[in-house]
């Protein structure tokens, strides 16, 4: 089912929200909350992730040397990084690309995943939606809060895509390091396979990572087995990684008008159990 938001009608709106759980993370995007069209007991929460996209040109002798560094033992000659067939300089169709399927990937993957519901009576909002826009751009504009640096490297060149967060775009913006084939899914193992952009908002939006590095946890420990999760090694968003945007509803719920003298108390999930950042194991 498809819910519209009714943009005419927004009830709370916050830039650069920063909603961090634990320490490594901080997020940063605008939310803001709107009533379904022709509702009053749906609404839908819409978070928006913009981010400045640089592309980075390939340079060939130097990626071959750091290669050659990293696995000392490699067979393939120059020759093969040096493919014409492989061109290191960005297209303008490629650019392309990436931008339209990498917004499409984020908001398909992130959006509409859970419900959060309310904990009592104190809203005639009883179901709230999460939609999540990502909008990546070339260009500068007024408002961001990602860098977003994109480098052209060869299929087969394994590189480490990573998340610096900023102020939370109040002053200076995180940064986002990606590589040209972040967009297509990978199989890393996991029983679904794994989007590298996904998963790389999935720390632009507060998640921490899930995965065993070896045999440590990258980060939280609790969630090393879950391999199907977006945030470990595979593309399933579970209710645990929207449990922020509760907690974002709770502060707006309770510095709003729409309170009947009761504690607001955001959660995902329409049916018990219920997830809440005090159970989610996220922090
Ligand atoms: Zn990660």
């Amino acid at each position: 089912m498809t819910v519209i938001a009714d943009l005419a009608r927004p009830l709370f709106f916050e830039r650069n929200v920063t909603l961090s759980h634990g320490l490594r993370t901080k997020s940063a995007f605008d939310l803001a909350l709107y009533p379904a069209m022709g509702r009053r007991d749906v609404g839908v929460l819409i978070a928006t992730v913009i981010g400045v996209v640089e592309f980075i040109d390939g340079e060939e002798q130097y990626e071959y040397e750091v290669y050659k560094k990293k696995f000392p033992d490699l067979v393939a000659p120059a020759s093969q990084f040096f493919n014409p067939a492989f061109p290191r300089k960005w297209g303008a169709g490629e650019k392309q690309v990436f931008i339209s399927e990498g917004n499409a990937i984020v908001s398909r993957v992130w959006s509409g995943r859970h419900i959060l519901t309310p904990s009592n009576d104190m809203t005639e909002m009883k179901k709230i939606h999460v939609q999540v826009d990502c909008h990546l751009k070339q260009g500068w504009g007024l408002h961001s809060h990602w860098n977003v640096a994109v480098k052209k490297y060869p299929p087969f060149y394994k590189t480490r895509s990573f998340v610096r967060a900023g102020t939370a775009g109040a002053i200076d913006n995180g940064e986002v390091n990606l590589n040209m084939i972040d967009i297509y899914p990978e199989d890393l193992g996991g029983p679904t396979k794994f989007v590298t952009i996904a998963h790389e908002f999935g720390h632009v939006l507060g998640m921490r990572d899930e995965y065993l590095e070896g045999t440590v946890p990258a980060d939280v420990p609790w969630f090393v087995s879950d391999t199907a999760s977006i945030m470990n090694r595979g593309n399933v968003v579970r209710p645990r990684h929207y449990v922020l945007f509760a907690t974002w509803l709770d502060k707006a719920f309770r510095n709003g008008t729409l309170l009947r003298g009761l504690t607001p108390g955001w959660r995902v999930g329409e049916f018990p159990p219920f997830t809440t950042v005090a159970n989610a194991g996220i922090g």
